[in-house]
């Protein structure tokens, strides 16, 4: 149940890796090429068409697009749910999960806070709860090499 769009975009990226396989071309160009693609193709804001998105590089190496790192990762570093590609890697679940945990304490926080009166507490710590949540899905706010070194460590 493809969107037009993303059949599209898989259309479009199959045949320039036909194209980059019978002019055998380096995988390096291939790899670089498929990047540009993405970024062209893909919708800006989090839409769910991009993340449908796959190939097999010339390394014969599954890649799937990455929703909040917005590149293409190696199957091996996505996260699949019985063998389906769940459109994010384990490094930015990882942060989002831990992101996840800090909104559910600041909210329990908060709770704390109203209950003892401590208005002025409650007040400041919403509006870093504001940014928090605006934060937690903002592919901006996520770094793949910072993210895979911190998931790695
Ligand atoms: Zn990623």
């Amino acid at each position: 149940m493809a969107t037009n769009k993303s059949q599209l975009h898989n259309e479009v990226v199959s045949k320039v890796q036909e194209f980059c396989e019978s002019n055998k071309m380096k995988a390096q160009t291939t790899t670089a090429l498929m990047e540009l693609l993405s970024s062209l193709l893909a919708p800006k804001k989090g839409g769910a068409t991009s993340q449908n998105a796959s190939y097999t590089d010339a390394n014969g190496t599954v890649m799937h697009y990455c929703r909040f790192h917005q590149q293409f990762e190696p199957e091996s570093d996505m996260v699949l749910s019985q063998g389906k590609n769940k459109g994010y890697c384990k490094a930015s679940i990882s942060i989002w999960n831990k992101r996840n945990s800090a909104i559910k304490a600041k909210e329990a926080s908060i709770a704390q806070f109203i209950i003892a009166s401590d208005i002025e507490a409650a007040k400041s710590a919403s509006i870093e709860l504001q940014d928090m949540k605006a934060n937690l899905n903002e592919p901006s706010t996520y770094d793949y090499d910072s993210d895979w070194n911190a998931f790695r460590a």
